[in-house]
C-alpha cells in the first residue's frame, strides 16, 4: 500500500498496517505507536525550536477545565455539539449498590451520575486567558502550551478524532501587535511546513458554529477574516485538512477576563494552533509510512 494514494481506508490500513495507530474500537480515538510518536514529537520539538527567539513563557495544564470557564468563553452558546462533560457518582451506599446492579444486568446506568465541576478541554488555549487578568506589561505576553483536547466528532477519517493533541501559542496585547504577530506566524507556519515537504496553502476560515444562528457567526468570522487555517491534502485532493488555525479574537476574552494593556485599553488577543497528530498523518501521506525512506532534507530537521 502506498501512502500517497488518496483512499481512506487503504490509507487507514496503511497506518494500522505499519503499526503507527491502533485502533480501540472508539470512532476517532486510536493508539499511537512508537513512530507515530517520534514523528510527532520530532515536529513539535521544531516548532519550539523556532519559535524559540519568540521567549514564549511555556504553561502546562491538565486536559481539563473548569465547568464555569465553559461557561463564561461562550463554548455551550457556540459549539455545545462539541462538548465533552466529566460525570461521575455521589451518591449514597444503597444508590452504589443499585448503579453495581444495573451495569451486573447490562441496564442504563448513566443516570445515576452527576455532573462533576469539570469539562475535557476543547482547546488548548483556554486554561491561558484568565492568567492575563487585569494589566499587561508593556508590549504584551506570548504564552505556549500543548495539551490534549477533546471534541465530541466520531468520524472514521484518521484525520478526525476525538481526542488529539495541539501545539497553540497564544499572544496578547495591543491589536496592531497582535495582528502583526498573527500574520507574520502564517508566513512562517506556511515556510515551516513547506519545508518539509507539505503541499500545503492557506486561506480565510470559519468555526462550525452550532445551529442557524451560527451560520451568522460563522459568515461575519468569514467576512472580517478572523480565521485562517493552512491547509494539505491528507485524505483527499479536493477536501484539504486544516493542520494549523490561526485565530484573532478581538476582545473576545480580553473583555471576559479583563486584561488590558499597560495604558489601561482593552487588550486583544489571537492565537495558533498546529493539530500535531494530523500534522503527523500530512507527513506521513506526503513521505510514506517508514520515516526511514523520507528524504534525509525531512529527517534532519525532524531528527536534527
Ligand atoms: P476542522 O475545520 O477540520 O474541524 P477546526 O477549524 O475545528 O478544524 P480548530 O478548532 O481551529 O480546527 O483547531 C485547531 C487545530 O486542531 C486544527 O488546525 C487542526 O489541525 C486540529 N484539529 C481540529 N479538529 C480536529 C480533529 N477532530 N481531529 C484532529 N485534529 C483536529
Ligand atoms: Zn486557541
Ligand atoms: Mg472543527
Amino acid at each position: 500500500m502506498d501512502a500517497r494514494t488518496y483512499d481512506i481506508e487503504g490509507f487507514t490500513e496503511g497506518l494500522i498496517e505499519n503499526g503507527l495507530m491502533v485502533p480501540t474500537g472508539i470512532r476517532g480515538a486510536w493508539g499511537r505507536g512508537p513512530v507515530f510518536e517520534d514523528i510527532l514529537r520530532g515536529f513539535d520539538d521544531l516548532v519550539t525550536r523556532t519559535a524559540a527567539p519568540d521567549n514564549a513563557q511555556v504553561l502546562m495544564f491538565p486536559p481539563i477545565l473548569a465547568r464555569a470557564m465553559i461557561e463564561k468563553v461562550g463554548y455551550m452558546d457556540n459549539f455545545p455539539q462539541l462538548a465533552g462533560s466529566v460525570h461521575s457518582f455521589m451518591g449514597s451506599d444503597k444508590q452504589a449498590r443499585e448503579l453495581s446492579a444495573k451495569v451486573h444486568a447490562g441496564e442504563r446506568w448513566e443516570d445515576m451520575l452527576s455532573p462533576t465541576d469539570v469539562m475535557l478541554t476543547p482547546a488548548a488555549c483556554y486554561p491561558v486567558y484568565p492568567t492575563f487578568t487585569g494589566l499587561l506589561p508593556e508590549g504584551g505576553k506570548l504564552v505556549t502550551v500543548v495539551n490534549w483536547v477533546f471534541r465530541h466528532e466520531p468520524s472514521d477519517e484518521p484525520t478526525r478524532l476525538q481526542h488529539f493533541r495541539m501545539r497553540e501559542y497564544i499572544r496578547v496585547g495591543r491589536p496592531d501587535d497582535v495582528v502583526q504577530w498573527r500574520d507574520a506566524w502564517l508566513e512562517r507556519g506556511l515556510a515551516l511546513l513547506k519545508g518539509l515537504g507539505l503541499p500545503v496553502e492557506s486561506d480565510v476560515a470559519s468555526d462550525p458554529f452550532f445551529g442557524r444562528a451560527g451560520k451568522m457567526m460563522a459568515a461575519g468570522q468569514l467576512d472580517q477574516r478572523l480565521k485562517f487555517e493552512i491547509l494539505c491534502p491528507v485524505i483527499s485532493r479536493e477536501k484539504p485538512t486544516a493542520i494549523c488555525s490561526f485565530n484573532w479574537h478581538q476582545d473576545h476574552f480580553s473583555s471576559k477576563f479583563g486584561i488590558r494593556n499597560a495604558d489601561k485599553s482593552v487588550a486583544h488577543t489571537a492565537c495558533l494552533g498546529f493539530g500535531l497528530e494530523r500534522v503527523t498523518l500530512a507527513l506521513v501521506k506526503a513521505h510514506g509510512f517508514d520515516p526511514a525512506d523520507w528524504p534525509q532534507a525531512v529527517r534532519s530537521q525532524l531528527w536534527p
